[in-house]
Formats: structure tokens, sequence, C-alpha cells
């Protein structure tokens, strides 16, 4: 397919909309008052005053945290109704930045101070200087696209092009510990023309697995090290590096054409899709290593399923449907943004989960990521920050990841109060998405000629209707004249499913899980009388489950059984017994799985205990 042409979408209204407003009212502002608190401010303009103090904070990519936010703020500064201190923060982050870039175009407060007894490029296995780059470069290509301001792109440019000098086509054969530049080199390219900067990207997607990395505390397959790209049997390693690789390698595709990568990639995306991905969309099931795992290898309640990993799957999925077209990536894009992601965020905007979990305990104390002790449920902010800037940035980006225009067709993908406007066509969306699935598209503007319309039918909605025409799976696409006040009514139905797992997924084989649409559902214990462990569901309860509003989001009402009380012993003999079926039954209030732990910190559960029914 050939890529998208100009679109654009503005979300108007619905839980997306809502999210936006969340983020520019509560997130923005508390992250602006957390970053000048931790010192991020502070480690660049020491470099010019080192009167300020020694360098705050123990990692050496702490600007991304400044890239990250700033990549946010270029979408949100020039409205009306901007965040609280947004602008003066982000000209005095921009500010510090030109002061602080080296007089070779070297920039990382981390390597840059003169106490810093390594030297700048000495460990690019784990000096992260490229993934701080990348994280740059995309700041400054929003900035510029956003704002129409090019300060950010002068000193990003200057870095970038230090990079092809040290290790383009005639340079020094290495890689970064951390994939993330290759995207933003390959958007650095789409907005200058400068072909280096698509060349530095395929190099660094080519060069990786051939030994061009110092592995010292981790091992290769961490860093995606170990095999070249398109040689590696299954997406492995740290969750984060792998999947900012694949959208990386994505990127590189959509550009050059190359076949080979897409081959590894679709062969690389099916084998997580079908092996290793959380019913939430969550990638990467090791605390240790913050691995991925091995495949089937899902536990609930040590899920790891980083945040961040969450961003660079949608990232990785957005690519493949551009590259393909096939809707099904989109089904994925959908379920980790309104699950895996979302969770990552409280109500309230103003605390974040690290690692995404699918179970907590009654007994357990919650650590994210690397950090000790804290909060039992989300935190204010992290000595590891990466996860908060990263939703803010994606929050702000949500209406880039709607629809697509190519071919003469408009594809919807997902579903949010929207107006879209390509050149000639000129479309608004009303629904309640996600919480129904009644999706009404108006044409408000459209040329004389014929054009296409497709709308994405979502895998789970069977016997979805488009004008009281039954559509498959897939994009349901309608060509013909279109006049302004023609009406397209999609219905998607949104029966409560119940949902079982592989029979090689040990951690939940057996237990039911509750969606809708496309959230997953979790039990809290504050919404069951009995404990959420003795709770036993059916199939046919879930699909008895009755969808109720609760404040703005819908909850779903149904009747589980208890359990008898359990064997004393961890380990009972088993017997011929059959196993003993409900003793009673309890009403349970399921919540929808990202709106978790907004109360107080008690058990939860995403997989449920089954009964056989006879
Ligand atoms: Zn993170």
């Amino acid at each position: 397919m050939s890529h998208g042409t100009e679109l654009s979408v503005e979300l108007t209204g619905g839980l997306l909309h809502d999210w936006q407003q969340r983020n520019r009212q509560a997130t923005i502002p508390h992250a602006i008052t957390e970053l000048r608190k931790a010192g991020n401010l502070e480690n660049l303009r020491r470099l010019a005053d080192p009167s300020v103090g020694p360098y705050r904070g123990r990692y050496p990519f702490l600007d991304t945290d400044l890239y990250k936010t700033l990549e946010g703020l270029a979408y949100e500064v020039d409205r009306d109704d901007a965040p609280a201190g947004a602008r003066e923060f982000y000209d005095e982050v921009v500010e510090l930045l030109e002061q602080a870039q080296a007089d070779d175009g070297y920039l990382n407060s981390y390597f840059q101070d003169p106490d810093q007894p390594k030297q700048p490029w000495s460990d690019l296995g784990w000096g992260h200087e490229l993934y701080n780059l990348g994280h740059l470069i995309q700041a400054a290509v929003a900035a510029r696209r956003r704002l129409s301001d090019g300060r950010l792109l002068t000193i990003a440019r200057r870095f970038a092009d230090l990079v092809v000098e040290k290790y383009g086509d005639h340079g020094e054969e290495v890689v970064d510990g951390h994939p993330e530049v290759e995207m933003a080199l390959v958007e650095l390219y789409r907005e200058t023309g400068d072909e280096d900067y698509l060349t530095q990207a395929r190099l660094f997607v080519d060069r990786r697995g051939r030994g061009k990395l110092k592995h010292t505390i981790f091992p290769g397959e961490y860093f995606q090290d170990h095999v070249p790209f398109r040689e590696l049997p299954s997406v492995t390693g740290h969750a984060v590096r792998m999947a900012y690789l694949a959208a990386g390698a994505a990127d590189v595709h959509l550009e050059t054409g190359d076949p080979t990568l897409l081959a590894a990639l679709e062969r690389l995306w099916d084998d997580m899709v079908a092996t290793k991905l959380y019913l939430t969309g969550g990638l990467g099931s090791r605390h240790s290593d913050e691995a991925i795992g091995d495949r089937y290898e899902l536990p609930s309640e040590r899920a790891y399923a980083e945040t961040c990993a969450a961003i660079a799957t949608m990232q990785w999925a957005w690519r493949m449907f551009r590259a393909t077209g096939k809707a099904s990536y989109l089904d994925v894009y959908e379920t980790v943004l309104y699950n895996a992601y979302a969770v990552g965020l409280s109500a309230d905007g103003t605390a974040f989960f690290y690692d995404n979990p699918l179970q907590r305990r009654p007994d357990h104390e919650q650590r994210s990521g690397a950090e000790d002790g804290g909060e039992l449920l989300r935190r204010s902010w992290f000595g590891c920050p990466c996860c908060p800037p990263n939703i803010i940035r994606w929050m702000s980006e949500l209406q880039d990841h709607v629809a697509l225009h190519r071919d003469d067709t408009l594809y919807v993908g997902i579903y949010a109060d929207a107006r879209v406007t390509t050149e000639d066509l000129t479309v608004t969306v009303t629904t309640n998405y996600p919480w129904d699935g009644e999706i009404t598209l108006t044409v408000e503007d459209a040329p004389a000629e014929e054009r296409a319309i497709a709308l994405r039918i979502p895998r789970w909605a069977s016997d979805a209707q488009l004008d009281g025409q039954s559509v498959d799976a897939g994009w349901a696409v309608t060509t013909r004249n279109f006049k302004r006040g023609d009406v397209l009514r999609l219905t998607l139905p949104m029966a409560p499913r119940a949902h079982g797992s592989h029979p090689y997924l040990d951690a939940t084989r057996g237990a039911i899980a509750v969606a809708r649409g496309p959230l997953v559902y979790c039990v809290e214990q504050q919404d069951s009388a009995a404990p959420v462990d003795d709770l036993l569901l059916t199939p046919t309860a879930v699909t008895k489950a009755i969808a109720r509003r609760q404040d703005d989001h819908l909850v779903l009402e149904l009747t589980a059984g208890i359990a008898p009380a359990p064997p004393p012993e961890l380990y009972p003999v088993l017997t011929e017994q059959t196993p003993g079926s409900a003793i009673d039954e309890v009403p349970v209030t399921f919540v929808p799985y990202f709106l978790w732990g907004n109360r107080q910190a008690l058990a939860m559960r995403v997989w449920l205990r089954t009964e056989r029914e006879d």
C-alpha cells in the first residue's frame, strides 16, 4: 500500500477526549512539578553553572523525561486550554538545551558532567546516548510540525549529524544498548528529506545481533543483540527494547520497502500475539531483566507489562497497520490502549504504575520496577521515571492513531467522537464507544468523485452490522459518491464475553476472564462480599452479566459462585472425588481493568476460578 496522505483528526468528546483533557489539566502540571523537583532541569543548568550541584538521579537517560514531556507539550502549549505553566516550562527547557549542547553537537547531561568519570560514547551498551537522541528527535519533530518552532530541530539535527559522522556508512559499526533512535531517525528523514538519517536508521537495525555491543551485566538477548533482527526466533529480551526496535524496523521498512524486514516483523508479531501477550495487551512477564519471557509464560500477579512496553507495542502495531493495511493490528492496538496502557495512570491523572499486574493478592506489597518501598498502588513519580512522560506524550498523540487516508480510502480504525478531515472529505464520528457499540459517521463535506470509507470491525464483534447489513471482522468498506449529510451507522454488539486461556498457559489455564467490547474487566475485593480468591465463574454467568452505568463508566454486575473452604494443605493428595461445586452465590460487580487500584489497596483479579457447568 502507498503511504497515507494528509489527514487531520480532532477528538471532540468521549473517553479518549476526556483522557486528553485530564492530561492537560492534571498529568502535565503534575509532571512539570515532579520534573522540577527531581532535578532534570538542574542537570542541564549545571553544565554552564557548576554551583548548581551534582548530577541528580542515577541514570544516564533522565534527559529523555524532558524530551518526552516536550513532545507532548508540542501538542498542547498553543491550545486555548493549554496546561498551566506549560509554555513557560517548554521555553525554559528548550533554552537550557540550547545552552547545554556541546560544540560538536553532543548532548547528554549525564556524560557531559565534568565529574562523570565515564567519557561520552564510552559505554554504548548502557549509556543510552542514542536512546536520548531518539527522544530528542521525536520532541523536535513534534515541535516543528505542531508549533512551527524549529529550535529543537536545530539541536536534534546537530546531534544527529554528529552520530551520522561517527557511526554512519563509513563510521564505527556500533549500536545503542536501548533501541529507540531507529524510529526517530526515520521520522527525522521524513521531516527533513535528508536520506542520511534513513540510512543511519537502517544501519542500526541491520547491525544489531552481530556482536557490536559489549555485554556486561545483561546477556545479549536483553538487548536483542544475540542474533540479527531478521533471524530472531521470537520477541525476546527486555520488552521495551524489543518493541521499540520492532517499531523502528517497521519504519525502515515503510520507507525502504525492504520485504525481508516486513517478513520478520509479521512473523515476530504473530508469534507475540499467539503466545506472549497478556489478555490486557501487556507485554513482558518477567520482573527479572524486565524481560518478555518464554512462550505461554504469563503469570497474572507477577506480570511486568511495563507501561512503556504498552506504548511501544502500540507504536509497533500502528506501523504494521500502515505497512499492511490489516485491521487485525488495530485490534491489538485497541486492546493495549484501553487496558495495558490506560491502567498505567490513576483516575485523577497524577499517579502511575510502572508494572501492570493482572492480579493483586491481599497481602501483596506493590513494588514498581526497580523501585523500593513506597505506595501500595500507583505512585506519583519514580527514580526511573520512563513511564509517566511516555504516558503524557502518547495521550497528546491519540488523535494521530485513529484514522488513515490513502488510495482515496479513509480508514477509521479507532472509534471516538471526532472530526476527521482529508483534503476533500470531512466526516464527524459520534459514539459512546467503548461504553456502547453504536457508531454514527456523518459526511460533512465530500468531493464529486467516488470515495471509500473503511470502518474497522473488531474480531470480538460478532454480528456487527453496517447500515443493517452483517459485516465480518476486518474492514467494512463503503464506496460511493458521498454527499453532505450522508450517514453510515455501525453497530458493534457489546455482549459480555468469557475468555479462557490456551492449554499451555499454565498460570491461567481453566480460569475465566471477563471482557466487554475492547475492555477487559476485573473484580476488586470492594465489590464482592466473598473473597475474590473464592469466587467461581461460569461462561453462562458472564453472558448474563448486566452492564450498569456508574459515575462515568460502565460496570458489569453478575452472580458468582462461592467455592467451598479449600483444603488446608498446599498440595493435597488427589482422589477420584469430583471437585466440589459452589456452596452459595454472591452478587459481584466487575469494573474496567484500567480503573482498578483507584481505591484502597485490596485484592484484585482479572482471571477467576471456574465452576464446571453440567
Ligand atoms: Zn517505562
